[in-house]
């Protein structure tokens, strides 16, 4: 199959949906990669390393839109790429469609046979190509919140793991599903004192076998979470309900009796945030105070290690890549239902229910 690869257009996107060894898996399996020049830049991957992979190195994203049967992306296309859109095109991207219908339309009036990162789901109803993004943004959060703690850039001036004679600080974090487990793990290898709730017993109860007499669980309810966090030095939102707004566990009230210069990192914030006083912000202004407490809640975390993110992201769409480029879409489908979970759109037709449901017509 004839793939390609275009630079993403979106502001500060600087990931790239495959890589030069992806490349190389592609083109062992006996497809053709287009890539256009410079689009790996964004993550520090050069032309040089795409043509030693096997690409094809082309000039403008036009050419390779009119010469793929598959394009790879990472963000959904911007309304100037509509216009390359042509019949059975298969696109392989995140797509969001619920929140963007101009591009349902165009996708559906081209023809164009849509797949999208964020509805491939597995038979355990895991979401193996949304896991990666939650993992790094887990991480990423206690780096984050370690740095804001600093003098410098806010914080009361405290490091993460103390010294020995000092106390370490107290991480909280709200909700222990893939976000928070990453970010315990991150928090504990940095040496806090961590804290971390869920509703879930059963997930309390993994956390637990995992990390030992190192890390606190406890179940989340408003009383418990109040008391944690007024002696917290960095708090972590992560929870979520699937499909919903966050529940708001993190109170404007509690702010008060935090200490002035502690840290609040939302990860929940993609989905209204956790905490009461969040509101969205980007990687160039990404905190703002309130009642003395920093808050960092940026909506794209993954955004700000875009090498690491496209390595991530890639090693979870390859294996399905290579089996739909391998036994074309319709086949792929067939022998496995994971990919069939990921089509949004065939034939002109809308073939995901959420996405339907949210637009309030027929799937
Ligand atoms: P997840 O489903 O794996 O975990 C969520 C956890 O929250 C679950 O264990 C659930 O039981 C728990 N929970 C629900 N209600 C709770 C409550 N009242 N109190 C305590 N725990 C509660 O989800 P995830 O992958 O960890 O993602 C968490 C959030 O982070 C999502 O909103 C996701 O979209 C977001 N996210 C943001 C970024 C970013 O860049 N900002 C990146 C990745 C993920």
């Amino acid at each position: 199959m004839k793939i390609g690869c275009v630079k993403e257009i979106k502001n500060n996107e600087f990931r790239v949906g495959i890589t030069p060894d992806n490349v190389k898996s592609y083109t062992n399996a006996g497809h053709v990669v287009y890539i256009e020049k410079g689009a790996g830049e964004g993550s520090c991957f050069t032309d040089e390393e795409y043509k030693e992979a096997g690409a094809v190195l082309i000039d403008t994203a036009k050419e390779v839109w009119d010469t793929c049967e598959m394009m790879i992306k990472v963000k959904e296309p911007l309304e100037e790429e509509y216009k390359y859109f042509h019949k059975d095109l298969i696109l392989y991207t995140y797509l969001h469609l619920a929140a963007d219908r101009p591009l349902t339309d165009a996708m559906l009036k081209a023809g164009v046979k849509g797949v999208a990162y964020e509805t491939l789901i597995e038979r355990n109803r895991s979401i193996p190509l949304l896991a990666p993004m939650s993992q790094i943004a887990g991480r990423l959060s206690v780096q984050e919140g370690a740095k804001y703690l600093e003098k410098p850039f806010g914080g009361k001036g405290m490091l993460l793991s103390g010294v020995p004679g000092t106390p370490k600080a107290k991480v909280v974090i709200l909700g222990a599903g893939n976000v928070g487990t990453n970010a315990c793990k991150i928090a504990v290898g940095m040496g806090a004192d961590v804290t971390i709730f869920d509703i879930s017993l059963e997930r309390l109860a993994y956390l637990d076998d995992i990390f030992g007499a190192r890390i606190q669980t406890m179940y989340s309810t408003d009383a418990a979470i109040e008391k944690a966090v007024k002696d917290a030095d960095l708090v972590i939102g992560c929870v979520l309900i699937p499909g919903k707004a966050a529940p708001k566990v993190m109170k404007k009230a509690y702010l008060k009796e935090m200490q002035p210069g502690s840290v609040i990192v939302d990860v929940a914030v993609d989905q209204g945030g956790c905490c009461e006083t969040t509101k969205v912000t980007y990687h160039d202004n990404p905190t703002f105070v309130v009642d003395g407490v920093v808050h960092y809640c940026v909506g794209n975390m993954p955004g700000a290690v875009p090498r690491t993110s496209t390595i991530a992201l890639t090693n979870a769409t390859l294996k399905y890549g290579l089996q739909i480029a391998g036994k074309g879409l319709e086949q792929a489908c067939k022998e496995n239902d994971v990919i069939y979970s990921g089509i949004n759109t065939y034939d002109g037709k809308l073939t995901c229910k959420n996405v339907a449901d949210s637009f309030n017509v027929e799937h």
